[in-house]
């Protein structure tokens, strides 16, 4: 190996998952943090589990919620609107008869 260019190599360096479990690799860094292991990943545990960091599922979420109080304030206008339109055919009605 050539002098001076090379990085130090750590023969124990501990890579730890958000989920507890640490593993023992050799690495230029001494220890590695990650968010997702083999222990915990869905792909291998065969749970579904929404990896959410960037908060990207709460967002749709708040969202979706919005569109439905729209959807659901344009259909209540609508049954307002249609109730009116009966009585008025009611009363009409009353006045042939
Ligand atoms: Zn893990």
């Amino acid at each position: 190996m050539k002098k001076d260019i090379h990085p130090e190599y750590f023969e124990d360096a501990v890579i730890k998952c958000a989920c507890g479990s640490t593993y023992k690799v050799g690495s230029t860094l001494k220890e590695i943090s990650v968010e997702l292991c083999s222990n915990c990943h869905p792909f291998y545990t065969g749970k579904q589990k929404i990896i959410d960091t960037a908060r990207r599922v709460e967002k749709f979420e708040t969202r979706l919620g919005k569109k439905v109080e729209k959807i659901t304030k344009k259909k209540v206008k609508r049954q307002k609107r249609d109730e009116l339109k009966k009585e008025k055919r009611e009363e009409a009605e009353k006045a042939e008869a």
